[in-house]
């Protein structure tokens, strides 16, 4: 039995800031939070104490082609022609790859203040399209990256199945991805027997998009759910709403409004081409909304509704999707900054007289938490997972002026960092990083060299 206690100057709970907060811990879960005392001889001292992050969409292989795929190509540069420098990553990648990408990658996230990430996962067979031997294998590898670094994971196995809408085959490039509703419930299983002998790993389900599964294979997958989140692409570029209109004469949010059972369980990520009709059917519906502000802008997706969101009170996360960058602020500023841009307004996504570093920071946590069946409250009973800033370095950011000035300013990341009572960043630093980063290195040396990027 482990009892520690830490004593926050000012600690960010759910009812607001709150000065000289003391929390016991013990085996990793906060046993009692009590605000008003002072500091006690064995308490370690933090100065700003926060509720951490949840980033609810990842695919870690992607983290490889961070800032490989910059150069305009000839005629116009689209997501279809990032999509083909994805799919060389995702041909090349051989267990270990994946495993050192997904370690370096997480790492990264925890000293961003990400603890908790939802690894929307489709690539699951071996490099010429067959199954690995252990069909969980990728699975297991993005667990065993999980738990070198001590990041919360979310699996969300993918069902991928087709190449568009109507159950066109599948094109060569997705072979590593593709699965039939038997090979799918196995890979399922498999992450369920993960999960279950391990904290910190919880398990959904994630039909890729309606372009990818039937409505039958939806049916089945969804069959399989057992009351787990279910994650899925909706409407992200504007030539999948035109083909899905084509295909049914819906739009995709249209068409899973009418077709399928809609509640809390589910996220949509990306949401960004929807019709004002179609918000308010899924907020009605408790649909979480899960935006990739960095990601969308990157692949020139679009602009999403956030500012309807947020007024209607919707639920809505950030996730770091292909991980092209990896940082809160710049996601949070860039979902924002979408919003002044299209409404000419400043301080959107925040009530009136609220901080809006503090009001975006709070709201995607709670909802990007909620879409992946985790909370990252802080309260007795809750694991012991926060951050911590200090402020020495500028005295006159205390409270909200540090998260407006963390969410709008330049280069700040979380001093400290501890997931279930464990502190896995320290000054800045992930306490494995002279470990992880020169096996990543390596990785991509010998992928630059068969991707033929180099
Ligand atoms: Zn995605």
């Amino acid at each position: 039995m482990t009892v520690e206690t830490f004593h926050a100057r000012q600690a960010l709970l759910a009812e607001g800031w709150a000065e000289d907060t003391r929390i016991s811990v013990q085996d990793g879960i906060i046993t009692g939070i009590e605000s008003g005392v002072a500091p006690a001889e064995g308490d370690q001292r933090v100065d700003h104490l926060l509720p951490a992050m949840s980033n609810h969409h990842s695919h870690a292989f992607q983290r490889a082609m961070s800032g490989l795929a910059e150069t305009r190509g000839s005629g116009t540069d689209t997501f279809w022609t990032w999509r083909d420098v994805m799919y060389r990553f995702a041909l090349a990648m051989d267990p270990d790859q994946m495993e050192a990408v997904a370690t370096q990658l997480y790492m990264e996230m925890l000293e961003a203040g990400f603890v908790q990430v939802g690894e929307f996962h489709y690539l699951h067979h071996d490099r010429d399209g067959r199954p690995y031997a252990e069909i969980g294998e990728m699975s297991e590898r993005l667990v065993a990256a999980a738990e070198a670094t001590g990041i919360g994971l979310t699996l969300l196995p993918s069902f991928y199945a087709h190449s568009t809408f109507g159950g066109l085959p599948p094109v060569e490039g997705q072979r590593r991805f593709i699965c039939d509703p038997d090979g799918f419930a196995r890979i399922l299983e498999r992450c369920r027997a993960l999960a279950a002998s391990r904290a910190g790993v919880n398990v959904g389900v994630a039909p890729h998009s309606l372009r990818a599964v039937t409505p039958a294979e939806l049916e089945q997958v969804l069959a399989m759910a057992d009351g787990a989140p279910v994650h899925m692409h909706v409407a992200e570029q504007i030539k999948e709403v035109d083909d899905c209109v084509a295909w049914s004469g819906l739009r995709p949010a249209e068409w899973l409004l009418q077709n399928a059972p809609l509640d809390d369980r589910w996220c949509f990520i990306h949401a960004t081409h929807l019709t004002e009709a179609e918000l308010e059917g899924l907020l009605a519906a408790g649909v979480h909304m899960g935006l990739c502000p960095i990601t969308e802008g990157n692949l020139g997706d679009g602009i999403s509704r956030s500012r309807a969101v947020f007024e209607q009170g919707g639920s809505f996360g950030i996730g770091t999707d292909s991980n092209v960058s990896i940082s809160i602020p710049d996601e949070l500023r860039q979902l924002e900054y979408s919003q002044r841009l299209t409404h000419h307004n400043r301080a959107v996504i925040a009530r009136q007289g609220a901080s809006t570093g503090r009001e975006l920071y709070q709201g995607a946590r709670a909802g990007g938490s909620a879409a992946l069946g985790v909370s990252t409250d802080l309260g007795a009973g809750a694991p012991a997972t926060f951050l911590a800033f200090d402020t020495a370095r500028e005295p006159w950011l205390q409270r909200d002026r540090l998260m407006d000035r963390w969410i709008f300013g330049t280069a700040l990341r979380p001093d400290g960092l501890w997931v279930r009572g464990r502190q896995v960043v320290r000054s800045g630093t992930h306490v494995e990083r002279e470990r992880i980063e020169p096996r990543f290195r390596a990785t991509m040396t010998e992928l630059m060299s068969v991707t033929g990027l180099i």
